[in-house]
Parts: structure tokens; C-alpha cells; sequence
């Protein structure tokens, strides 16, 4: 019989197939397809937020050994229990407690395969019929996904550019009704590159607190600030409102690719006990897949054995490259910085598209520039900001001297004739 005649009972689900529009890695493949294979220049990624390919980024030999050692002791060979094995649990309670002002138990900790995993475990526990949770735009677009998949209803909030990033907070209370469950917050912040004071998390503890939900802290960025504001956990204020916190040794690390992440319970009250939360979490935990079980097992090594000074370097280097990026983009005449990062990996930039004049939106730019200068941006509105731009600066900072001057070069050549002559004359005076 021929195929085009028998009816197959089985469909695809039209919001999976379409799914991969909306995510980092569905747009970042689209753009990194449109290259050109003839361009001899080297291509400059600015759009993805994995810079272990980059020697200055390198995990530390000591983190690496740790992976080996486990291996070698054939003690990891098997399946973990499903909350992650004990020694992992406890070297994170203590690492993570050493920020917070009481101390976590092993049992307060759940090991993930990446911060990713921690996101579907959390998001899925919450999705409850009728059920709501707040998100921040710009964000993660995971979370988008995800509770999508869930079918968990989701809401933004605003997080406001001249304010550096900090949430609208009366936007959460207006936004939050009695089947609002979460609100998430990403700090430091991807895509902002901010990092939250003392202060501002404080009134994120107690506009929870008021409309009864918890926080979702997402802090894969843990300790990555460089700015003035220290990078304070969410978790220190979870005795005013439960958090539930999480992180990976993903981007800290830089070892994306070892899959190892966290869902901690920043809860000193014990609300989410009480609640039955925390029961929910184990039984998600249960059809889950976990981390391998030999990076569990390396993970007290890896936490240890890792000395300030790989910190440090990374953070120079971070900075160095963030202060980079936000000079070039001030010379650039279509391009706005409205806060300098001081954290994470990337920057906002808002385009101004009345100075170009071939550009109908960001998604457009991004198209334009991998094609003319073979330069990776990703385009605002993947992470829900149209005519905006991610930069990202975790690269070699001669690479991203490069990718920039390559970025201004594009802007002059779309710039509009008015433009052009208004800055021919202006170089005159
Ligand atoms: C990278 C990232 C994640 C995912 O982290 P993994 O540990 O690689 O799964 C989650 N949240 C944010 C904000 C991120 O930038």
C-alpha cells in the first residue's frame, strides 16, 4: 500500500515542532545556518552563552582530576538515588550555605542534570490546572517553553532598563491574582547582565510574602558579579517568602557540557514541607533521569579542589571584555546601552531601526550582520525584547574587539543617508 494513502494514527504536536522558534538554541542554529561559507573571516559568536570553547575560559586541571578520580574509584559506576548522591548534596549545602545566614541540610539539596532540569522539575511540580506563575521580560525563554509544555499559565512582568534591570514590582502585584503560585527571578541576570541589590531582593522577599507565592531564584550566575552590588542569594530571604534556588556548575565553572545542576530548598520555615512541595519535587525526581552518577560523585572534589584564583580570572576577564563591549556599543550610533553590565555574561542593546535604513527589525539585523560581517547576535526577541539585542562578551577579548568594529562597520554602511551627512558635518565642525 502506498504510505500517502494509509491513515496513521499518530500526530505531531504543533506547539513542539514550533517550539524550537522561540528558544536560544533554535534561533542561534537558524543564524549560525545563514553563515557564509566563503567569508575568510574568522566567525565571531556573540550570541551564545557557552565560552568553554575559549582557552581563557578553560576549567580548571584540578576539576578535571576530581572527574577522573570518581571514575577511577568505580564506587560512581551505578544508578544515584534520586535526590543525587550524599557526599554531592552535602559538599553544595556547604558551599551554598557559606552565603546565606543559616545553613542548608544535604536534604534541602537535589541534584539535576544542569540548572535545566532544576527549571523542568520546578515548573512541572507547579503545574496545576487553573494555576499561574510571573516571569520577567526580558528572560530565560525556558521558562516560556517549559511552561508551555506544561501547559502552566504564565504572565510577565517588566524588568525596567533605567532602573538597571530591577523588576516593576507593582506590575507583580497587579499581574498576580489567587491562582498565582511563583514568580521567577534571574540574578545575576541573563539577559540583562545585572546583579540585584540587598535591598531590591529584600522587596522581592516581601511582595511574595504579601501575595502568598513563592521564588523561583534562577542563579546559574552565582557569585559571576563585577560591578558594585555583591551578588547576594535570594535564599537569604527566605524566611520572608519560600525560595527555591537554582543553580549548576554550568556557567561558573564553565563546564556546561558536565550537566551537573541544583534544586535547593531556601526555605528555613519550612513552608514548602509543610506544603507537600517538597514531596512533589521527589516524586518528579523519581520519573526524571538524573545527572551521571561519576560527576555526582566528583562533585566534593570539584567544589574543593577549585581555587579562588580560577575565580578570579574568570571575573577579570569578564569584566575586562563587559567594559569592552560597552565602549564599542557607545560608538555605534544605533545602538543603546542603557545599563553597563555588572554581572553574567551578556548586555542588553536596544536598536534604534529610524537610523538604518534597510532594517525592518532586530531579527533582520541579526540576519543581515551573520551574512555581511559573519558576526553572531542574537535578536532581542528571542528572549521577549523586539528591536533589541543580546550581546554576549564572554569571548576572547581581541575576538570581541573584532566582532564589534565588525558590528559598527554594518551600522555605517545601513545608517541612512541623513545619518551619514549629519555625522559628515558634525566630523567637519
Ligand atoms: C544557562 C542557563 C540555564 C541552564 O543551565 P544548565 O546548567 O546549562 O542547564 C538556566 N538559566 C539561565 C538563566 C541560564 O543562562
Amino acid at each position: 500500500m502506498e504510505n500517502g494513502s494509509k491513515q496513521w494514527r499518530f500526530k505531531a504536536r504543533k506547539d513542539l515542532t514550533s517550539a524550537s522558534d522561540i528558544t536560544v538554541r533554535g534561533m542561534l542554529n537558524k543564524l549560525h545556518g545563514a553563515i557564509v561559507a566563503t567569508d575568510t573571516r574568522p566567525t565571531v559568536f556573540l550570541g551564545h552563552g557557552d565560552p568553554s570553547a575559549f582557552p581563557c575560559f578553560r576549567v580548571t586541571p584540578t576539576a578535571v582530576d576530581a572527574i577522573v578520580d570518581s571514575l577511577r574509584s568505580a564506587k560512581f559506576n551505578g544508578y544515584a538515588p534520586t535526590v543525587g548522591v550524599l557526599p554531592a548534596r552535602r559538599a553544595i549545602a556547604e558551599y551554598l550555605s557559606g552565603n546565606l545566614p543559616y545553613k542548608l541540610s544535604p536534604d534541602d539539596v537535589n541534584l539535576t542534570s544542569g540548572c535545566s532540569q532544576a527549571i523542568e522539575v520546578v515548573l512541572s511540580v507547579l503545574s496545576q490546572p487553573g494555576a499561574n506563575i510571573l516571569l520577567p521580560r526580558p528572560g530565560f525563554p525556558a521558562y516560556e517553553s517549559r511552561a508551555a509544555f506544561s501547559k502552566l499559565e504564565f504572565r510577565h512582568f517588566d524588568l525596567l532598563p533605567e532602573k538597571g534591570w530591577e523588576i516593576d514590582l507593582d506590575a507583580v502585584e497587579a499581574l498576580a491574582d489567587d491562582n498565582t503560585v511563583a514568580m521567577v527571578i534571574i540574578n545575576p541576570g541573563n539577559p540583562c547582565g545585572n546583579v540585584y541589590s540587598y535591598q531590591h531582593l529584600q522587596k522581592v522577599a516581601e511582595t511574595a510574602r504579601r501575595l502568598g507565592i513563592m521564588v523561583i531564584a534562577d542563579e546559574v550566575y552565582e557569585r559571576i558579579a563585577f560591578g558594585t552590588n555583591p551578588f547576594v542569594p535570594m535564599g537569604t530571604f527566605g524566611s520572608i517568602a519560600p525560595v527555591i534556588t537554582l543553580g549548576s556548575i554550568s556557567k561558573r565553572w564553565v563546564v556546561p557540557g558536565w550537566r551537573l545542576g541544583w534544586l535547593v530548598i531556601t526555605d528555613p520555615s519550612g513552608v514548602l514541607k509543610q506544603n507537600k512541595i517538597v514531596d512533589s519535587i521527589h516524586g518528579c525526581l523519581n520519573i526524571c533521569s538524573d545527572p551521571a552518577t561519576f560527576i555526582q560523585g566528583a562533585i566534593p572534589k570539584v567544589i574543593e579542589d577549585t581555587k579562588e584564583d580560577f575565580f578570579k580570572n574568570t571575573i577579570n576577564i569578564l569584566r575586562q571584555a563587559s567594559g569592552i563591549c560597552y565602549e564599542r556599543i557607545k560608538e555605534i550610533d544605533c545602538l543603546t546601552c542603557p545599563h553597563k553590565p555588572e554581572g553574567s555574561m551578556f548586555v542588553m542593546v536596544k536598536l534604534n531601526l529610524s537610523l538604518l535604513e534597510d532594517i525592518v527589525d532586530d531579527f533582520d539585523f541579526c540576519f543581515k550582520l551573520v551574512k555581511e560581517e559573519n558576526v553572531v547576535v542574537l535578536p532581542g526577541i528571542t528572549v521577549g525584547l523586539k528591536n533589541w539585542l543580546r550581546v554576549t562578551f564572554a569571548i576572547e577579548p581581541a575576538s570581541l574587539e573584532d566582532g564589534l568594529g565588525r558590528v559598527k562597520s554594518f551600522c555605517v554602511r545601513h545608517a541612512k543617508e541623513t545619518v551619514k551627512n549629519q555625522n559628515q558635518n558634525h566630523n567637519q565642525e
